[in-house]
């Protein structure tokens, strides 16, 4: 079974607004990129789908905003690349980073 391919980048920690993980990463499906305000990230811990703002924290998305996740294609695939990537295989590899 094919698998997508994660790009990670590396940024300062930041806590999941549902399970208080520390985020230190973003990934990205095609290419690596930092993140910038209003881009979507999802918790690889619990795989709660955030917003950031202007301040680079986390905030959830509006009501407006789920509505428009619904028919976004990308998000789909990301979500479904956040189910089948491990955790354990991320702190593998930021080990390796450090
Ligand atoms: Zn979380």
């Amino acid at each position: 079974m094919l698998k997508p391919t994660i790009h990670i980048t590396w940024h300062g920690a930041i806590e999941c607004l549902r399970c208080g993980y520390h985020l230190d990463a973003t990934s990205h499906l095609s290419k690596p990129i930092s993140p910038k305000p209003g881009d979507l990230t999802v918790c690889a811990n619990c795989h709660e789908v955030m917003v950031f703002t202007r301040s680079m924290n986390l905030r959830l998305p509006t009501e407006r905003e789920v509505f428009e996740m619904a028919d976004d294609d990308e998000l789909r695939r990301l979500l479904q690349a956040m189910a089948q990537f491990s955790l354990v295989e991320w702190r593998r590899q930021k080990k390796g980073h450090d």
